[in-house]
């Protein structure tokens, strides 16, 4: 606390990520980071790029990134926005677009970081409690807001919601932005670009950092309607002008050129994921429907807070929620590689007795 902050910085409640530590041998499953490391292709273009031309700024338009996502998703480049991880995309999209005079909508279970958002750029919210089955249920939506926002598929839960239902909340949603936040969607999640042509208040973030394995490069996207990308560039251009630095473009356009390591990392996310589900389920889990790279899961006896710290004795990093109350048995656990799972799974055994 100073008095020499601007007063708005005495109100913030700054989002805590998952914890990096420098444990050895640590078996991360806390963050929601792929297993697999980039593309070898990936690699290389990052190598090219150490070179001279790193004393000249990048491109501020990332005019190669935005034409390799627009030709990915079947768009303009006007409908192409890019920002230093989805997390900045996000923030701008916060201020850009959801800042009105009714609240911005989202579940009471979701991102934590979309509150942040709202403390920082002083938007009000209300927040829409997920059913029973802790799923979005699209006709507590039909309200007056100023914006509606929400993961698919959701975390921490990791369910799905189906694009007809989706489609269904736009159709009776045309006055204010929906956010579909797609940082998981690539595993095993129907995406919702498909909608943009029909709908021009419907915005769809993405994120290099889950399927794409690349966190520490920090890119992220948005797709939309020209119109919204234009508020958007309007925001980024009063923030920062280069916020794609001349690796990050490189290697996001290389991993977009990388079509075959994409499939076959995924594919073996989800394969790992539904194996670790069944074996998790026998030591008595109950594991919500998952269509992202990590599970939400809680023991029938055993409470959350306490198999986390069982599990960090045994160097297995997991991530425990203790709020809101409802989800303070579950634990998010990222779905690693055959290693990691096994190393988790003989862990949970040797905690259970089993
Ligand atoms: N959205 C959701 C739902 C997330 O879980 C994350 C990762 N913490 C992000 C966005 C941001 O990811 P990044 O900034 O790495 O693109």
């Amino acid at each position: 606390m100073s008095k020499l902050w601007s007063p708005i910085v005495h109100t913030l409640t700054p989002y805590v990520p998952g914890e990096q530590p420098k444990i050895q041998n640590l078996i991360k499953l806390n963050t929601n980071e792929n297993p697999y490391g980039p593309s070898p292709k990936v690699i290389a273009a990052l190598q090219a790029e150490a070179a001279d031309s790193l004393r000249l700024y990048p491109d501020p338009d990332s005019s190669r990134m935005k034409a390799a996502i627009a030709e990915y998703h079947g768009l303009q480049v006007n409908q192409v926005f890019v920002g230093n991880g989805s997390d900045e995309v996000l923030a701008h999209v916060f201020q850009a677009l959801l800042k009105h005079d009714s609240p911005l909508l989202f579940p009471d279970i979701t991102y934590s970081f979309y509150p942040v958002y709202c403390g920082l750029y002083g938007i009000q919210y209300e927040t829409v409690p997920l059913n029973d089955q802790f799923e979005i249920d699209i006709d507590d939506y039909s309200r007056p807001n100023g914006g509606i926002i929400f993961p698919n598929p959701n975390a921490p839960t990791g369910i799905p919601l189906p694009l007809a239902e989706i489609e269904r909340l736009l159709q009776a949603n045309k006055d204010s932005v929906v956010v579909v936040d797609e940082a998981y969607v690539d595993f095993g999640t129907e995406s919702a670009v498909a909608l943009i042509k029909s709908y021009p208040n419907l915005l769809v973030t993405h994120t290099y950092s889950k399927s794409r394995s690349l966190a520490g490069l920090r890119v992220g996207y948005a797709v939309g309607d020209a119109n919204l990308i234009e508020a958007l560039i309007r925001v980024k251009d009063s923030f920062n002008s280069y916020p794609i630095d001349r690796f990050a473009e490189a290697g996001a356009v290389a991993a977009l050129q990388d079509e075959a390591y994409f499939q076959q990392t995924r594919q073996q996310v989800i394969a790992s994921r539904e194996q670790l589900v069944t074996q998790m389920q026998s030591l008595g889990f109950d594991i919500l429907p998952s269509g992202a790279n990590f599970i939400f899961a809680r023991h029938s006896q055993q409470p959350g807070e306490e198999i986390a710290a069982k599990l960090r004795e045994h160097a297995v990093l997991v991530r425990h929620f203790k709020k809101p109350a409802r989800i303070a048995d579950f634990l998010r656990i990222t779905v690693g590689n055959n290693m990691q799972n096994d190393a988790l799974i003989q862990a949970l055994k040797s905690y259970l007795s089993i």
